[in-house]
């Protein structure tokens, strides 16, 4: 063995929706070190803790290296082709029996793009259900839906590099500094330059240091807030009627609603005080460019499709839209969620948001797909699935890289759900407690163990290289999904990316002029059209509805308040650190889980305080849902009356407490407002 590298691999980082290039060195078929490499446009040089160091759990001892199935009671290592046979009889006689909507898939947003698209087409073409969605179901669901609903696109209007070029930031219920670190460290560069910037969270993030306005609201309260900002805005006559009557609709309405608002009662709701929100707004609306950036923070919220509709709305009435330095960019959590989204893997809207509902968007799909299988109807969302699957219609799950039991919000529901199902499949790297809980088990390979392209949040179609081979035992997840499609009689080509892209290509208007070969350098931001232009800023002169939609919502407080605020008085907010990834089963196999290594509650003096609790102590939280102990940090990153913590671990496992009240319109679960009291354990 040598440890001098043989050959460097370009790829793209697994983790955040940044989608920071990497250059990975091998020698003898093991990888020795990550760099960031210079050329490339996302990240030039830079990336964060994670992508660069947190790569050792991909030949991790605990990596599956077999399929598995469940016999009396217990998971056996069995050989693909028994699995596959059990899956293939299973499905068929289970579909027979109880039909198609009795089976649901969930894919991962940790997979490809062209992952995504079979898993969905799977599901549609080859079980002939829309019973399938993503984990942006639980997290930016609600931006997809409120821009949509806005612009008539659900991606971020805007490139990263617009950092550079606006006078004005704006950022919501996100914590780039530790959940998108090379954008964070790029806000934070130019908040030190002096472009403005205006942070709106319950927590004091790292950003809020460098702001010029920190509004700590109450979690739950983004509607009221973000109302007094347009408020002031109107009040002030700030708006840029030049915009607004030429590129927008529904001003008017909006306008009445808006001037009858009680600021008294909005100061009171958001705990913030109505001069620093009059400042902030003044500074976002006379920025000459003034960009937003919004996170989990808005998204997982009972309101948070609306409040996405009102972030559209501020950009709209300031007129902040289709040009350098504005827009509307959703911070995107795992790497491929857009890509996910893009792909299908939604039960509303298949492959390039074609609606499956419309009766000639279904005729053109099952035409493509070459089946008449594919329902009108709008399949299950996650929610949905664990209620349906507890109710005794879902009969069977098949879940890609996402551990439901310990991220999805009510932990013992979700337990429920999973153990209610007469087929549970799962496809991960390692034995999560979700897979677990499976009748099967199939071990897929890392991003670094195949190819494919991956989405990041700005809309960028990059391209994902095999670096080593597939740990012996292990199939690259989109190999296993054709194996079972084609076992199950459907005439699907093998698996290959290249070709894989050029179908996907045929049927998603936006990737009408990718290819493999011209994704190779910096890859293309979508939409691209036939002659294979990338595109950075979307909506220059028209929005893709036509005309801007303005929508007035009225702040509603969270029904977790309302029926469970009197016995639980305290609200806990969940969040991220920078050195572990969601569930943390790839990070905690790494350095990294030697940095961090367990998580913490994030409580005011003044609360541990009045419940007698020490910096150190274990605290027992308990909710309407369950409880857990967990260790306090005393720390005035919140204020009284506000917790925080994160679910990055399974011994803590803080979904047991958090709430599986959702989004009014995209059904994204509310982790960000949890009722809950707290004693010394
Ligand atoms: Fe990976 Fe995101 Fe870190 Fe870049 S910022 S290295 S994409 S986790």
């Amino acid at each position: 063995k040598t440890n001098e590298p043989e050959e460097v691999t370009r790829t793209v980082c697994t983790y955040c929706g940044v989608g920071c290039n990497l250059d990975v060195a091998t020698a003898s078929g093991e990888i020795l070190s990550i760099t960031a490499p210079y050329d490339a446009e996302v990240n030039q040089g830079h990336t964060c803790l994670k992508g660069r160091y947190a790569f050792k759990f991909y030949d991790h001892p605990e990596r599956l290296r077999s399929p598995m199935v469940r016999k009396n009671g217990v998971l056996e290592n069995v050989s693909w082709d028994e699995a596959y046979s059990y899956i293939v009889d299973r499905i068929t006689n289970i579909r027979e029996e109880h039909g198609p909507d009795s089976i649901a898939g969930i894919s991962s947003a940790r997979c490809t793009n062209e992952e995504n698209y079979l898993m969905q087409k799977f599901i549609r073409a080859v079980v002939g259900t829309n019973n399938i969605d993503c984990c942006a179901r639980v997290c930016h669901s609600p931006t997809a839906l409120g821009m949509q609903r806005s612009f008539g696109t659900g991606a971020a209007t805007n490139s990263v590099i617009d950092i550079k070029y606006t006078d004005c930031m704006m950022v919501i219920g996100a914590n780039p500094t530790a959940a998108h670190p090379v954008t964070g460290a790029k806000m934070k560069q130019a908040a030190m330059k002096g472009t403005k910037l205006i942070v709106i969270d319950p927590r004091e993030i790292e950003l809020a240091k460098y702001a010029d306005h920190f509004l700590q609201l109450r979690p739950g309260t983004n509607v009221a807030l973000l109302n007094m900002m347009l408020y002031y805005i109107i009040d002030e006559g700030l708006a840029d009627l030049a915009f607004i009557e030429n590129r927008t609709e529904g001003y008017d309405d909006f306008v009445a609603n808006i001037k009858k608002l009680d600021i008294n009662a909005m100061e009171a709701i958001t705990g913030v005080n109505r001069e620093e929100v009059r400042a902030a707004a003044i500074t976002y609306a006379s920025a000459p460019n003034a960009m937003s950036f919004h996170g989990l923070g808005v998204t997982e919220h009972s309101q948070g499709t609306f409040t996405v509709q009102q972030i559209a709305d501020l950009a709209m009435i300031t007129g902040n839209i289709g040009r350098r330095g504005v827009g509307v960019n959703p911070l995107r959590g795992q790497n491929n969620v857009q890509g996910a989204a893009d792909m299908g893997a939604q039960p509303h809207q298949g492959a390039g948001y074609m609606d499956v509902t419309k009766p000639e968007m279904n005729r053109l799909y099952m035409d493509f797909y070459k089946t008449d299988k594919i329902p009108s109807h709008i399949g299950y969302k996650i929610p949905e699935m664990f209620d349906a699957a507890i109710a005794g219609d879902l009969k069977v799950m098949w879940i890609i890289g996402e551990d439901v039991v310990q991220t999805d919000p009510n932990t013992n529901k979700v337990k429920k759900a999973l153990t209610s199902l007469d087929l549970f499949i799962v496809q991960e790297l390692f034995m999560t407690e979700t897979a677990m809980l499976a009748d099967v088990v199939l071990p897929g390979a890392s991003f670094l163990e195949k190819s494919g392209t991956f989405t990041n949040g700005e809309r960028r179609v990059q391209r994902v290289n095999k670096v080593v081979e597939p740990i012996p035992g292990t199939k690259a997840d989109g190999q296993i999904i054709v194996d079972v499609m084609q076992r199950m009689g459907y005439d699907q080509a093998d698996y290959a990316p290249d070709t894989m892209l050029e179908e996907i290509s045929q049927i998603v208007p936006f990737f009408k002029g990718i290819t493999w070969e011209e994704l190779a350098k910096n890859g293309k931001q979508w939409p691209v059209p036939e002659d294979g232009s990338s595109t950075e800023i979307i909506h220059i002169d028209s929005f893709k509805r036509g005309k801007g939609l303005f929508t007035y919502f009225d702040w509603r407080e969270s029904e977790e308040i309302v029926e469970h605020g009197a016995e639980y008085p305290y609200i806990i907010t969940t969040n991220r650190e920078l050195e572990h990834y969601n569930c943390g089963a790839m990070t905690r196999r790494t350095g990294n889980g030697e940095i961090l290594k367990e998580d913490v509650l994030l409580i005011n003096a003044k609360d541990a305080a009045d419940n007698g609790i020490a910096d150190g102590d274990m605290v027992c939280v308990t909710s309407a849902r369950g409880k857990v102990d967990i260790k306090a940090r005393i720390t005035a990153e919140v204020k009284p009356g506000v917790m925080s913590t994160t679910f990055h671990f399974p011994e803590i496992m803080v979904n047991l407490i958090t709430s599986d009240v959702h989004d009014s319109e995209a059904k994204c679960p509310e982790y960000k407002v949890v009722a809950v009291k707290i004693r010394k354990s």
